[in-house]
């Protein structure tokens, strides 16, 4: 199972089976990077991972040599994507397959009917193709190809579990395609984030956030989301036990210490529960711990109230971060150079703080950038810039003196001219520079 924190700063996220920990921070990079990304190469290669073992017409296995490949590029590519599939990238995968295989089968047996249903409905029949699908990502013990047999079986054959509409739903129309949840879910915080938190949506401008989010709901109408809440004022048990942890432990050296000896002063404290505190008060002989406890809690307690919520994907992650992100009344813009979301704090900043390989920031190479941007659509100004600048280089080491460099400026501006009227063709153009 696994729990993300909230406060007012960001999140901390915690699988407790694989003891994973994760923290985001007040930027919502993390998030805003996500919405950016370009998720369709998993379509493409998970779909050429099953075609590769499985013939997706008649259900065949081939026989290929390995594919893991493609696994791992895959793996890849979503932990690129958002830190939550670092931890989380396993069971994603398995979930993508099973999916989409339920899918083709679907669409194979009801819409093609290039498959008896009852063929597919056969338990060993299915268990033997998924269970080849599944093979590299499988543990023992794990139960998943059951799972999806019987998921397959009741969304197919609805009777078998005396489910009074035995009307089969959803039954693809289309060559389903693989991933498709993950790509939805991104569709769907993309959504999100457009119609409620940008201020370059002029027409929602008047409204407040939450209106804007009424606006959203109404509009897409999108599935009820339920997620488990758990009250406590206490963090993540791991927040408290992984003092080592520079990232979310507490800030003195000493935390570790300071911990143990807090929790024997909790224990002394405990006490107080079976004392008369409405009528006579902290007990004097716990006085002392008590004020040892306070000043620890001083120094090492949050100074914030969190929420924590059970996350079972990353729809719901991301969800419960946008809400939070409407409650502390953030706006965001998309950075007019690398066309990702930023957090404004200021209408008039237009460009972000994501640093390049270069480490310039955009707020420093965002205007720079614009003008490369028409040069690029203007491959003559382009090539001629380039050798300007090499020519000028020459001048200033003196290779080239000042007439020299003059003329040749001379002639080249009238050669650009030409070119971007098309009366000189560009690769003559091009091949005169170089000279
Ligand atoms: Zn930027």
């Amino acid at each position: 199972m696994a729990w993300a924190r909230f406060d007012n700063t960001g999140y901390i996220y915690y699988n407790e089976k694989t003891s994973k920990i994760f923290c985001t921070d007040s930027t919502h990079a993390d998030l805003f990077d996500y919405v950016a990304e370009d998720l369709s190469l998993l379509t493409k290669l998970l779909g050429k991972y099953v075609s590769n073992k499985i013939d997706t017409t008649t259900f065949t296995f081939k026989d290929f040599p390995s594919t893991d490949d493609t696994l791992s590029e895959i793996e890849q590519l979503l932990m690129a994507a958002h830190p939550y599939y670092i931890y989380e990238s396993t069971n994603v995968i398995i979930n993508a397959i099973g999916n989409y295989f339920n899918n083709l089968l679907a669409y194979s047996s009801l819409h093609l009917k290039t498959l008896s249903r009852d063929c597919t409905l056969d338990k060993n029949w299915y268990i033997d193709r998924i269970t080849v699908l599944l093979s590299p990502l499988l543990q023992a013990g794990d139960t998943y190809q059951e799972d999806f047999y019987y998921k397959y079986q009741k969304w197919i054959n609805p009777k078998e579990y005396r489910i009074e509409e035995s009307f089969i739903t959803d039954i693809p129309t289309k060559m389903p395609i693989a991933f498709a949840e993950e790509l939805k879910t991104q569709n769907m915080i993309y959504d999100m984030l457009y119609f409620i938190l940008d201020i370059s949506n002029q027409n929602l401008e008047s409204l407040t956030l939450p209106q804007r989010a009424w606006v959203y709901e109404n509009i897409f109408l999108s599935e009820k989301t339920s997620v488990k809440r758990q009250f406590s004022f206490l963090p993540l048990k791991q927040y408290i036990d992984d003092a080592t942890n520079s990232q979310i432990s507490f800030s003195h050296n000493e935390g570790a210490n300071n911990l143990e000896e807090s929790n024997k002063i909790f224990d002394i404290l405990r006490n107080i529960k079976n004392t008369d505190i409405r009528h006579k008060g902290i007990p004097k002989n716990m006085m002392n711990a008590f004020k040892y406890a306070t000043d620890y809690a001083k120094k090492n307690a949050p100074d914030k109230i969190s929420e924590q919520y059970e996350i079972n994907n990353l729809y719901q992650l991301l969800y419960l971060e946008i809400i939070s992100m409407i409650q502390s009344n953030i706006l965001i813009r998309k950075c007019k150079n690398c066309g990702k979301y930023f957090l404004i704090k200021n209408r008039n900043v237009t460009y972000c703080d994501r640093r390049d390989s270069s480490d310039m920031p955009c707020s420093a190479i965002g205007p720079k950038r614009s003008f490369q941007k028409k040069m690029e659509q203007d491959e003559a100004l382009k090539i001629y810039t380039r050798a300007y600048k090499t020519h000028h280089a020459r001048f200033r080491k003196g290779k080239m003196s000042l007439n020299e460099f003059g003329t040749w400026c001379k002639e080249a501006k009238a050669n650009l001219i030409k070119a971007r009227n098309e009366e000189l063709d560009i690769s003559v153009f091009q091949e005169w520079l170089k000279e």
